[in-house]
């Protein structure tokens, strides 16, 4: 008998859509690949890595000596101002145009081996100032509307380098979950008066289920309208269109609200975590978004230890998710795991 709360559809209200949420048939057998467990941890320093300090990458340029944050331009971009300006002209309806715009790469520490989530919260605190500090730069050249951060770790998102960065694109074009969720807030706010994201924290503090951590001005919650079986959310609590808005006191909070989510997420397995992350930042395209609300978001692959969260025909054919797990059952698991990286237990 399936249980009625297993078996439902959640409507997402950043996307605009229908979840199907299905986790009922959750423990049907499983004959598919399965991912092994992570490699032992590598050395703090590889000679053969592009990201270490004093490295020559692929380019020919080499790393500085840094100690902290390091950007530089991606050797491989996806955009950039030497994207080819001579077009071939598509036939009809069809158009194109050069791929203008900016890629770099942020290396989060030298420290070859380490994580996002073993940095300590002020290092994760100078990464978002250096992060913001890039979108700032970034957003402000003529051609880029939006700056968009994401970091894929793990070798189920296909990551070619085990150094810990993130990466920039910096485009002519505003990324499409990010246009819908700048639509349907500033929606919500003319139809309500209201900002949708405080609206989501609220009915998130009235369940109280999947919130994962909070502080005075931080929180990291599973969304109700979760796609992916560890997906979550870590926003400051106060409404900001980007991290420019924040002060010192909401960015020590938000590193220390994505520390305890990333150190549990390793934990929950004993093994680096894949995930993908991304900064849900408003575009900079001038016009107006005081309505929305800055957060970054995880959407892990990974549904057990060796078991993917495949996405096929409803996912990729037919753009809606069917989630195989209850993100009440999964924020449950979340929220009842040491915040000491089992890494570091012994240190
Ligand atoms: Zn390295
Ligand atoms: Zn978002």
């Amino acid at each position: 008998m399936s249980q009625p709360n297993k078996w439902e559809q959640r409507w997402h209200p950043l996307r605009g859509e229908w979840i199907i949420v299905a986790a009922h048939r959750q423990d049907r057998p499983w004959l598919g690949e399965t991912v092994s467990k992570q490699s032992p941890l590598p050395p703090p320093y590889d000679p053969n890595c592009f990201f270490c300090p004093g490295n020559v990458r692929i380019s020919g340029a080499r790393n500085p000596d840094y100690s902290g944050v390091f950007v530089f331009d991606n050797d491989h971009p996806c955009v950039g101002p030497n994207a080819p300006r001579e077009l071939e002209h598509p036939a009809g309806v069809y158009r194109n145009r050069p791929a203008d715009g900016m890629a770099r790469v942020v290396c989060y520490t030298p420290k070859h081996n380490k994580s996002l989530g073993e940095l300590d919260p002020s290092e994760i605190e100078n990464l978002l100032i250096a992060l913001r500090d890039q979108y700032a730069e970034l957003g402000s050249r003529p051609e880029v509307t939006h700056v968009f951060i994401f970091e894929n770790r793990g070798e189920v998102v296909g990551v070619s380098n085990p150094h810990p960065h993130c990466q920039i694109y910096a485009t002519n074009f505003v990324f499409k979950f990010i246009e819908t969720e700048a639509r349907l807030s500033r929606e919500h706010f003319e139809n309500t008066g209201r900002i949708l994201f405080q609206d989501i924290l609220a009915a998130e503090r009235q369940d109280g289920r999947r919130i994962i951590y909070e502080n005075s001005s931080a929180i990291a919650f599973m969304p109700y309208f979760a796609r992916y079986a560890y997906e979550c959310f870590v926003a400051p609590k106060a409404t900001h269109p980007g991290l420019a808005g924040m002060n010192s006191g909401e960015l020590r909070d938000f590193a220390q609200a994505l520390k305890v989510l990333l150190v549990r997420y390793d934990n929950l397995w004993r093994m680096p975590f894949p995930y993908v992350m991304t900064l849900h930042h408003a575009p900079m395209d001038g016009q107006d978004y005081h309505s929305f609300h800055f957060h970054i978001e995880f959407q892990p692959q990974l549904r057990k230890p060796n078991l993917l969260k495949y996405l096929a025909g409803p996912e990729i054919g037919g753009g809606n998710f069917l989630s195989d797990t209850l993100p009440e059952d999964k924020a449950n698991e979340l929220r009842n795991l040491p915040d000491i990286h089992f890494r570091q237990e012994n240190a």
